[in-house]
């Protein structure tokens, strides 16, 4: 298989943006969850004085925190597979569903896309449907015309 085309509908110019963007991105989580984790080593620093009531709302913070920690550390995860992407294969901008090309400016309003407008769009009408099947809209008009017939 050859790589040389992949990459091909974004311009040199476009990927270095793309690129910068991740970078900034990976570079902005990294920071917030050092400074996160940081205050958090503090927090439970000051907390060793206190009653067990003080130490069980500590809990409910501490697991606020770690669940939103988590939503942090998923999307850096993301961004450093998009960044490997970037730099040791050829695939970025692609979908990862049917393969073609994923539009620049679908790409800059989200560096980590790895889908394609149409798939991502299908992917999430799927699961629109499994949380509203019962209210389809295009069901209702079907029957309506069967109704006139
Ligand atoms: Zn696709």
């Amino acid at each position: 298989m050859s790589n040389s085309k992949k990459n091909a509908h974004l311009t040199k110019k476009q990927f270095k943006l793309l690129e910068d963007k991740v970078l900034a991105e990976i570079e902005r989580i990294e920071t917030k969850l050092a400074i996160d984790k940081k205050n958090h080593l503090e927090l439970s620093a000051n907390s060793s004085g206190k009653d067990e009531v003080d130490s069980a709302n500590d809990d409910i913070l501490k697991h606020t925190e770690l669940r939103f920690q988590t939503r942090e550390t998923l999307y850096l995860k993301k961004l450093k597979k998009t960044r490997i992407q970037m730099i040791e294969t050829k695939e970025y901008g692609h979908c990862e569903d049917c393969g073609s090309s994923i539009s620049f400016q679908r790409l800059q309003a989200r560096p980590t896309s790895n889908m394609c407008i149409a798939c991502k769009e299908e992917s999430e009408r799927d699961e629109f449907q499994s949380f509203h099947g019962r209210q389809s809209k295009s069901l209702g008009q079907q029957v309506n015309l069967v109704g006139r017939i």
